[in-house]
């Protein structure tokens, strides 16, 4: 089974967790532009961080086998900094249109905020215009509100509901977003927002059409593995394992599909690894033998 973890901030995590995800079937990352911890002070520090995920973190990934995509945006909490936030708009479209960009996101609202309001509107504008679809962070606090608003600015700008996935779902949000026509992701953490069962007992109860399983594993306790573990614990309760395909596989796939960036012979034909590659002069080797896979045996493998 080929697994795909459509929200993930590998900035945060280490080269070890490239390796157990690889070996756990996990064949596509996308990671969601996102905030760091540590606010940040000019626009700098966000443009080397677009330039981050794009660059370095797409090219570390393909040296551990797994491909890597992610989406653009300024988040709801650092839209509260508005003068930085006018000079981050600025940059967006210049790397929203990157090779790898499939959506832009993670945007929508924190504190529901006037800010977060304004910049979450003008957000959606720039995916409308850029024709890509939009991830949406629902808040953590507030949630059911926050997700019901976060939807009605979407109707406001005439989004397609189909070009949009509302993250951080639970059970009290999801048949909402199902019921307008919209892509529901669900984050797995080990201690809030969803656990596993949960999870599953949602596809048992809604069916695996547009639902959408993450681990969002970043810097805080979380897990990089959740979307196959997951997978494992919905197979354990009897869900099939084509629902299963849906919900951490192909969904995703096909939402952000619809950027023209990422499709599955991007994996299923990827080129062989070589570690002995260099990224603007840097390399992932710390002293082992590199690895360098030779075309044919990718092949016959079948991975
Ligand atoms: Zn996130």
């Amino acid at each position: 089974m080929m697994y795909l973890d459509p929200h993930i901030h590998m900035v945060s995590r280490t080269t070890n967790d490239y390796e157990a995800m690889k070996k756990a079937g996990i064949v596509a990352v996308i990671e969601p532009a996102f905030w760091l911890g540590q606010p940040r002070t000019t626009v700098g520090s966000f443009q080397d961080y677009f330039s981050t995920l794009v660059g370095w973190e797409r090219f570390r990934a393909k040296q551990f086998g797994i491909k890597h995509y992610c989406t653009i945006g300024l988040n709801s909490k650092e839209a509260n900094n508005v003068a930085l936030a006018e000079e981050v708009m600025e940059l967006l479209p210049l790397y929203a249109g990157k090779e790898g960009v499939v959506a832009i996101g993670e945007i929508g609202y924190d504190d529901q905020t006037e800010a977060e309001d304004r910049f979450f509107r003008a957000q959606l504008e720039l995916a409308k215009e850029m024709n890509l679809p939009v991830m949406i962070h629902t808040p953590h606090r507030d949630k059911r509100k926050g997700t019901l608003r976060s939807m009605a600015v979407c109707e406001e700008h005439g989004m397609d509901p189909t070009m949009v996935v509302v993250d951080h779902n639970n059970e009290e949000t999801v048949k909402d977003v199902l019921d307008r026509g919209y892509w529901a992701g669900f984050t797995i953490y080990p201690h809030s927002k969803m656990d596993s069962t949960r999870m599953a007992v949602v596809v048992e109860q809604y069916g695996p059409e547009r639902i959408i399983v993450d681990s969002s594993a970043d810097w805080g306790v979380s897990d990089p593995l959740a979307v196959p573990k997951t997978a494992q614990i919905m197979r354990d309760r009897g869900i099939s394992e084509e629902h299963i395909r849906m919900t951490c596989y192909r969904n995703a796939l096909d939402i952000y599909g619809k950027s023209g960036q990422i499709k599955e012979s991007d994996w299923l034909s990827r080129a062989p690894i070589n570690q002995t590659e260099l990224h603007d002069g840097n390399s992932v080797l710390r002293g082992q033998t590199p690895l360098v896979e030779d075309a044919a045996s990718l092949k016959s493998n079948g991975n």
